[in-house]
């Protein structure tokens, strides 16, 4: 689309919105959800199919009605037009020119948020995290960050005292683009994504999308000296990926068939990406076939060198391009400064300063400029707040699903051994079972007890990456 036919999309979007809404709202959902409910039979058994889909559709009417239709129309004109100016302040370096646009969305988002209603003892954050995680709750994620947040910094500490830090020559190597994506296309293959049912193709920013188990997108993305981001971005999507290939076929297009929510999502892609993709057993396999796709030019690399610059870590300012271990400190800081945007404790203006210091404190890097900084990410400019978390609890799940998977397997060793000779099949047929196939018949709390017996815990987290890290890094655990 040509920049002039920017304000023209904006109407044609609102125009949707409104007509999507007047359908989710339309009074006679509402009759047909009460005769579904009051039937002594269709939803008797509150475990099956039909009661599942049922709470949800009741879920989504019930939220959609709280809404104003103007509201929707004028969120959707805001947000339009705030990834525009979004966009071209990044581009510009210069905040000042999004800070009206996302002032209106913030000014949206608490009327939005006061319109589905503020949970009793909650906050707005949490009327709005609804859309992306039921029953996420901000005092719930800040519970889960509190103790995980030392446990990080003094890990991070450690590692960066260390005197013997793994080597990144291999993610420095310069790699033609064509032989990556051959490389990456075989991980792809390898690990478990169906070609038959899904394609990978090339973006800026790498996503995945679904719209039904047989027809899965996804994107990847190339530098010419980082075959690691291409391959971790590769590796997460398919994670995305094969969530959405998992589920189940019978009950596509109902919430019975649909992913349970954004953290379960995330929770396979990390998982793929970082318990599996970052691991020694899976370079034990893949280190050949650097070989094989890239010949003499990663010879002389031995396994720990693949290994260890797989598992640098180091804190910069970008998110995306952040290591497994300073990642949740990148969203901690999102999460503390959406809240404090909602709750009007910090004003837009005041966003850029309060993020170069939240990041100095954190992390200990200096932001050298707004689009390193509080411009990198889109998603406030589309009004996505209460959203961030989401990524941290993913890390969470999938440390603590992999540690449950690990143990059904036949233990660390076992699965170890598949990973070296290239079999992922076991581990993929065990998150089918467990995670893929339920749908949204379960929340992700109730989904996470089911599967490893606990409550979420950051523990599983913190002793994955310190019983990874401090080994590579010379460290005792
Ligand atoms: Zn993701």
């Amino acid at each position: 689309m040509p920049p002039g036919g920017l304000d023209q999309r904006g109407e044609q979007l609102a125009a949707l919105a409104q007509l999507t809404h007047e359908r989710a709202t339309d009074p006679r959902v509402a009759d047909w959800l009460a005769t579904c409910e009051q039937s002594p039979t269709l939803a008797a058994d509150p475990t099956s199919d039909t009661a599942v889909n049922l709470r949800w559709w009741r879920h989504q009417h019930d939220r959609a009605t709280k809404l104003p239709a103007a509201l929707v129309v004028e969120m959707s004109r805001a947000t339009s037009a705030g990834k525009a100016a979004w966009a071209a302040a990044r581009e510009a370096s210069d905040f000042g020119q999004f800070a009206p646009s996302l002032k209106r969305i913030v000014d949206l988002c608490r009327e939005e948020a006061d319109a589905y209603g503020v949970p009793e003892g909650g906050e707005r954050w949490d009327a709005l995290a609804e859309g992306y995680e039921p029953g996420m709750t901000a005092a719930g994620v800040a519970a889960v960050f509190a103790p995980l947040r030392p446990r990080l910094a003094n890990l991070i500490a450690r590692l960066a005292d260390a005197p013997t830090p793994p080597s990144d020559a291999f993610t420095r190597l310069k790699l033609p683009r064509n032989q990556q994506e051959a490389f990456v296309r075989e991980v792809a293959r390898a690990i478990g994504f169906d070609f038959e049912r899904g394609r990978l193709d090339v973006s800026t920013h790498p996503f995945c999308s679904g719209t039904h188990p047989g027809d899965v997108r996804l994107t990847t993305r190339f530098a010419d000296d980082n075959v690691n981001d291409a391959l971790g971005s590769t590796m997460h999507e398919c994670g995305h990926g094969m969530y959405e290939q998992g589920l189940p076929t019978e009950h596509a297009n109902t919430p019975r068939g649909a992913a349970v929510g954004l953290s379960i999502h995330e929770s396979q892609s990390r998982l793929w990406e970082n318990q599996v993709g970052r691991s020694a057993a899976f370079w034990r396999w893949a280190h050949p076939q650097l070989q094989t796709f890239f010949g003499d030019q990663t010879e002389g690399l031995d396994h720990a060198a693949v290994v260890g610059a797989a598992n640098r870590v180091a804190p910069g300012c970008i998110r995306v391009e952040a290591d497994e271990a300073t990642y949740n400190l990148h969203i901690m800081i999102r999460f503390t400064l959406e809240r404090a945007l909602l709750n009007a404790d910090l004003s837009v203006t005041d966003l850029p300063g309060a993020w170069n210091a939240a990041y100095q404190r954190d992390l200990g890097v200096k932001v050298p400029d707004d689009a390193r900084g509080c411009l990198q990410d889109i998603h406030w400019s589309m009004g996505a707040l209460g959203y961030f978390p989401t990524y941290t609890l993913g890390n969470l799940y999938s440390a603590q699903f992999f540690e449950a998977a690990r143990a059904a397997l036949g233990g660390a060793e076992m699965l170890d051994a598949q990973f070296a000779a290239g079999e992922f099949a076991p581990l993929l047929g065990w998150l089918r079972e467990h995670i893929h196939a339920p749908g949204r018949s379960l929340t992700s709390d109730a989904l996470c007890e089911r599967v490893t017996g606990q409550p979420l815990s950051p523990e599983p987290l913190i002793r994955h990456l310190e019983e990874k890290l401090l080994p590579l890094y010379g460290l005792n655990v």
